[in-house]
C-alpha cells in the first residue's frame, strides 16, 4: 500500500487530470442522485470511494479530500492529522518524527503539488477536520456543493 501512495504522488499530475474529468461526471450525476436521495446513495458510493481510494491513497475517508489540494498525498496520514502543513519535527532526511520509516506526508505533498497545473493550492489554508464527517463520500459532497452553488448563482440571476 505504502509504495502504491508514493506512486500516486509521483504521478500526481495524472491524477489530477483523471480527477478532471471524474468530477464533472459526479456532478452531472445529479438527477440519479436527487432521484435516489443523497442518503440512500451515500451507502454505495462511500464504499466505492473507500475501496478505491483506500488503495491508492491509504484513503481514512475524513469526508473532505483535499487530495487535489496536497499533491495527492492524504494529510490523514499524518501522525498527526495536520491538514496545513508539516510540524516542526520532520528529520533531516524528510521522514516523519514519529513514524521514522515514512516520509513525512507534507513532504510529499509538496513534491506532488509542485507536479500538479494547480500547484498553487497547496498554499490554500484548510479549516480543521470535521469529525463528524469520517466515512462519508467526499465525491457525494462535491456534487451536492456544486449543484447547490449552481441553484445558488441561478436565483441570484433571476
Ligand atoms: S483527504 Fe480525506 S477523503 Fe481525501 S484521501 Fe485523505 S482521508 Fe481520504
Amino acid at each position: 500500500m505504502y509504495s502504491i501512495r508514493l506512486w500516486t504522488v509521483r504521478h500526481a499530475r495524472l491524477l489530477e487530470h483523471v480527477y478532471r474529468i471524474f468530477e464533472p461526471v459526479i456532478v452531472k450525476l445529479q438527477p440519479l442522485w436527487n432521484s435516489v436521495g443523497y442518503q440512500r446513495a451515500e451507502k454505495p458510493v462511500s464504499m466505492v470511494e473507500k475501496f478505491s481510494k483506500e488503495l491508492l491513497f491509504d484513503c481514512k475517508m475524513c469526508g473532505q479530500c483535499i487530495l487535489s489540494s496536497t499533491g495527492m498525498s492524504c494529510p490523514m496520514n499524518c501522525p498527526k492529522s495536520l491538514r496545513n502543513g508539516p510540524c516542526g519535527g520532520v528529520r533531516a532526511n524528510g521522514n516523519c518524527e514519529v513514524k521514522p520509516e515514512m516520509r513525512c506526508v507534507w513532504v510529499e505533498a509538496w513534491d506532488g503539488s509542485q507536479k500538479m497545473k494547480g500547484s498553487d493550492k497547496i498554499h490554500v489554508v484548510q479549516l480543521p477536520v470535521d469529525h463528524s464527517q469520517k466515512g462519508s463520500s467526499s465525491w457525494l459532497r462535491v456534487a451536492r456543493n456544486t449543484s447547490d452553488s449552481t441553484q445558488d448563482s441561478k436565483s441570484v440571476s433571476k
